[in-house]
């Protein structure tokens, strides 16, 4: 492990946002700080570290995010559970200057045909997704209509699931830095970590697969799960359609230990009815809309971290309000590991 957890120092949120500075306790991962007031942000004290990666944090409410560690650690480990999207908030937005693959942009199904026939529906109904004019309710509709469409292409096109392997083989496609320390140290306290994604399990699970090289007992997919034949050939999807509107709606049935598939079966993760109990919810994504994947769940206290990682500018002051932390840039998750191991520790320390 290229961090060392062990040397891991809790931050002080209210004095990175009052003082305006890092304190010299803060692992010089964070480069830079924007410390944000109610109304305004001044830019706090940089440190520059491998020059190429500025990482920012903004903080709007530094007394409140302090409130909510110190719920979150009165309640203890056993209380705490973590919800995270997939696409652009575990992975990277950004792939050596180039946007990176989404789980549902990087399938090719090896049938040239039927990825045209894809990309034009991408065409069509990927600007009414972000259309500011349909009605929510109509732009809900839209995506399952597109949603729906987009898997029958797939089945129809004789999908399998060796080219859901090479698909991801080739994709450009990775995960933050960090993430792999956030699961292990997430997996030895036995904290379950459901990722909502309105892609596809199956690729999110060869993702996780191919780019981490190992398997965590304690993470659950939700998202649209596919069904092969003996063949390894897709020949439906389980359950209801997850798509971007609708995927707050939480799908718990549909959520499977990702070990099923790697033939682990010492899982510990809890069942749904015991992740409902949690009630301390650490919450990750990159849209405001991600903020929902907790509205099934009746819990006490959450802190939301938002990835804000294009369009800056236009975003933040929404995201700020929105999210407890806020990551800019494209961030790695080493914020995350050091926020969780606050939340996870005892006593004074
Ligand atoms: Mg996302």
């Amino acid at each position: 492990m290229s961090y060392r957890l062990q040397s891991i120092i809790p931050v002080h949120w209210s004095s990175i946002c009052t003082h305006r500075c890092i304190p010299s306790h803060i692992n010089s991962r964070f480069l830079r700080v924007w410390c944000c007031g109610n109304s305004y942000r001044n830019q706090g004290e940089m440190e520059e570290v491998d020059g190429s990666k500025v990482c920012e944090v903004v903080v709007g409410d530094a007394e409140l995010l302090e409130k909510k560690i110190a719920a979150i650690r009165t309640a203890g480990p056993a209380k705490l559970q973590v919800i995270a999207d997939f696409d652009a908030t575990l992975t990277k937005y950004w792939i050596n200057g180039h946007r990176g693959q989404s789980s549902h942009g990087l399938l090719q199904q090896g049938n040239p045909e039927y990825d045209v026939k894809r990309h034009k529906l991408y065409e069509y109904y990927h600007p009414l997704e972000f259309s500011p004019t349909i009605p929510i309710e109509e732009k809900a509709k839209l995506m399952e209509e597109w949603w729906e469409k987009t898997h029958a292409l797939l089945i129809e096109g004789g999908l399998t699931y060796d080219a859901i392997k090479k698909s991801v083989a080739n994709a450009s496609i990775a995960f933050r830095e960090g993430v792999v320390e956030l699961f292990e140290f997430l997996e030895e306290r036995d904290i379950p970590v459901l990722i909502f994604s309105a892609g596809l399990a199956d690729i999110i699970e060869e993702v996780l697969s191919q780019k981490l090289h190992r398997s965590f007992k304690n993470i659950k997919i939700v998202s649209n799960r596919m069904v092969f034949d003996a063949d390894g050939r897709l020949v439906s999807f389980k359950g209801k359609t997850i798509h971007v509107l609708n995927k707050n709606e939480h799908a718990l049935d549909m959520a499977a230990p990702v070990h099923d598939r790697l033939g682990d079966i010492n899982g510990l993760i809890d069942d749904n009815a015991s992740v409902k109990k949690r009630t301390s919810v650490l919450l990750l994504g990159d849209h405001i809309g991600d903020l929902g994947m907790s509205d099934g769940l009746n819990y006490e206290t959450r802190i939301s971290v938002g990835f804000l990682n294009d369009n800056i500018e236009k975003s933040l002051d929404s995201y700020r309000e929105a999210f407890d932390v806020l990551y800019l840039n494209d961030g790695s998750m080493w914020g995350v590991v050091k926020l969780v191991s606050q939340l996870c520790s005892s006593g004074s320390d």
